[in-house]
């Protein structure tokens, strides 16, 4: 299985071979790809690469996905216990997903903790109309950046669908249960060396 940096490195050689052919294709006026849409799926694409891997799921331990998060990596920690490694953050349409959703709930966490502590506080509201050609690129970019790491991983697109997902399953909460309580759990011991 490739290590954090052997991902990183696949998915920026991809990324180059992509925006060339992009870049020939657009010359050649086969495709009309304008800036805001490049940008946006060049964020989307580094965020899933180097913010928002599939081996959050390791989070529990380092890694190098939550490493990049520096100070805030802290976060990852419990969606680290919740998911086994490979398993449901590993499949091609739910995974990437999970981590949307966690990353939202712990922003609504800080927000909201932010606004109790700072009644005072104006947050920026979202502008701008969430239509598809905005949402597109955005949705593209991160979800080819999770692929190319399931691909380099070995994990096939129906990864999870023949044996059911396994989790939430129970290890992964047990495992959680164990780690609040502070007795060494050995499903735990065996997964840190594993990317
Ligand atoms: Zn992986």
């Amino acid at each position: 299985m490739p290590s954090g940096r052997v991902h990183n490195l696949i998915n920026i050689a991809a990324y180059s071979v992509l925006a060339a052919a992009t870049l020939v294709a657009s010359r050649q006026e086969l495709v009309s790809v304008t800036s805001v849409q490049a940008l946006n799926f060049t964020l989307a694409y580094a965020a899933g690469t180097f913010l928002l891997s599939p081996d959050l799921d390791l989070a529990e331990g380092r890694v190098d996905s939550k490493r990049h998060w520096g100070i805030l990596g802290v976060l990852w920690v419990p969606y680290g216990m919740m998911f086994s490694h490979r398993g449901l953050s590993h499949t091609w349409i739910l995974g990437p997903l999970t981590r949307l959703a966690y990353l939202a709930v712990m922003v609504a966490l800080v927000v909201g903790l932010l606004s109790y502590v700072v009644p005072t506080l104006k947050l920026p509201a979202l502008s701008g109309s969430l239509d598809v050609a905005v949402l597109a690129p955005f949705a593209l970019g991160y979800y080819l950046s999770q692929w190319l790491h399931l691909i380099a991983d070995g994990v096939r697109p129906d990864h999870g669908l023949r044996r059911g997902y396994r989790k939430l399953d129970q290890s992964g909460l047990s495992r959680m249960g164990r780690s609040l309580t502070g007795k060494p759990g050995r499903a735990r011991a065996g997964r840190s060396r594993r990317r």
